[in-house]
């Protein structure tokens, strides 16, 4: 059993009063598992027929499932097809919350490693856009490598703060997610390590941050926009007590009641000023439901005034013409191209969302899907490209079963003997893609990114 904090554990009994028993003694139980199918790749009814684990839906998540404690989805050669992303149930709930819709512009303020930017950019199915913005320089890069593994094509990645976000985007997105920073409470039954960083203070001190947070949000929100407010904590000062200044700090925005949301609890006013409205706010218990703690809320921006418009990131950047090293290749090598605008950036070439903004100024990891690279007169093509195309997107592809000793040979880089062919190659699992190999003598010599390469068996 988890070794509680006592200051945490004196703190629930207060709030909690009766039902503290009932919370404690989920603490003895093990946390849920789950994981989402990626529905850019493939139908959730069809996952369920190749599935290797047994899956049970989670109510609130579509494409959500929960696997089994002894199942191993992460060393799966269909994870690295970006079949699926692990994702703790509970963490579902937000995206769905926040009810983005195709075509919608949306930001995820606080994204990595990128579960609910994931969950966004499924319900957009390719058209609008999402900005995925993380302030920390590794974890961006961790968001960079999950977003690219599930092929997501219309996301755009900065590493940004909130304030200098909003001096940009003034009344300009029709979703934002604020998934905070917070003392990860909910978590503690998951993640036993995230006691010894927690402290009674902890709290008070990071609702500043997120009250920071979500005052920089609330600028970059359309009138009429939505917007989730997320943590994965129990303390009330970082969930009712935030909620309850923004909604007075901020009197153009209100809760919205979604009833869609029957498994949870509901927020208590009493645990802040006592505001009747927060009782609009989503808890979600682990002694009631089946799935960790953490707590939403939906707010709505009053639709007075109109929404800005700025300047679409193709018409500044984009290039005219196809670069002639990229029309070769896609000639000799690709079926359907992916048709569109492109952005040359040193050595790399992106194909840009078109509803995208100009990025002027910010700190951008990728404005869009990275195609390759153009070096010495020729087109490599980028792992991002790879994860973004089906198999009848390309010429050629070598086709693996996923439980082949060769799958598991290239996702740990070694090259493969014994093919015929020449030139670029899309390997697949089960007819999913993973990865570029080049063919030459015989050869299959290996395109899996070093960094991402790992040991499976
Ligand atoms: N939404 C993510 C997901 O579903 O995978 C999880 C986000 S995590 C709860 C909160 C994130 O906020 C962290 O990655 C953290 O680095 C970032 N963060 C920390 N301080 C921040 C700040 N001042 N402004 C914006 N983001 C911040």
């Amino acid at each position: 059993m988890t070794n509680l904090p006592e200051a945490f554990m004196d703190k629930m009994k207060g709030i909690l009063g009766p039902e503290y028993a009932e919370f404690m003694g989920c603490f003895k139980n093990p946390p849920y598992q789950g994981l989402r199918v990626n529905t850019l790749k493939i139908a959730p009814e069809d996952f369920l027929s190749i599935a290797p684990f047994e899956l049970k839906p989670v109510p609130w998540a579509e494409a959500g499932f929960y696997y089994g404690n002894e199942d191993r989805p992460g060393k799966h050669p269909y994870y690295y097809a970006g079949l699926y992303y692990i994702q703790e149930p509970s963490a579902m709930a937000p995206a769905e919350l926040l009810g983005v819709k195709p075509g919608h512009k949306v930001l995820d303020l606080c994204a990595a490693p990128g579960g609910k930017s994931f969950q966004i950019a499924a319900r957009l199915k390719g058209e609008g856009f999402l900005l995925s913005n993380e302030i920390d320089a590794s974890r961006v890069i961790v968001l960079g490598e999950n977003l690219e593994r599930l092929g997501v094509r219309n996301v755009a990645i900065t590493q940004e703060t909130p304030g200098r976000l909003a001096a940009v985007f003034k009344n300009y997105f029709d979703r934002i997610l604020v998934d905070a920073p917070c003392s990860g409470e909910g978590m503690f039954r998951k993640r036993p390590d995230m006691c010894s960083v927690w402290s009674y203070t902890l709290p008070d001190r990071l609702s500043v941050r997120q009250k920071s947070i979500l005052k920089h949000a609330a600028e970059m929100l359309a009138p009429g926009g939505r917007m989730v407010y997320s943590t994965c904590t129990f303390s009330p000062e970082e969930n009712e007590g935030v909620v309850d200044w923004f909604l007075k700090e901020h009197p153009n925005f209100s809760l919205v009641d979604d009833v869609r949301f029957r498994w949870f609890d509901r927020g208590v006013p009493e645990w802040a000023s006592g505001n009747p409205e927060l009782a609009k706010a989503y808890r979600l218990w682990p002694h009631k439901i089946k799935g960790e703690g953490h707590f939403m809320a939906l707010f709505e921006k009053k639709a007075d005034g109109g929404s800005s418009s700025l300047p679409l990131f193709y018409k500044r950047r984009g290039i005219s013409k196809l670069p002639l090293e990229y029309e070769r290749f896609v000639k000799e090598y690709m079926r359907e191209p992916i048709e569109g605008y492109l952005y040359m950036r040193k050595e790399q070439l992106y194909w840009i969302p078109p509803s995208l903004p100009d990025l002027s100024g910010l700190k951008v990891l990728r404005p869009g899907l990275r195609l390759g690279t153009i070096k010495k007169g020729r087109f490599i093509p980028g792992h991002a490209l790879a994860m973004a195309s089906r198999k009848e997107s390309v010429v050629q592809t070598i086709e693996f079963s996923s439980d082949s000793e060769e799958v598991v040979r290239y996702l740990e880089g070694f090259t493969l003997t014994g093919f015929d062919g020449k030139g670029w190659v899309l390997v697949t699992v089960d007819g999913y893609s993973l990865g570029w190999g080049k063919l030459s003598d015989g050869m299959l010599k290996n395109y899996y990114p070093k960094g991402l390469r790992r040991v499976l068996t």
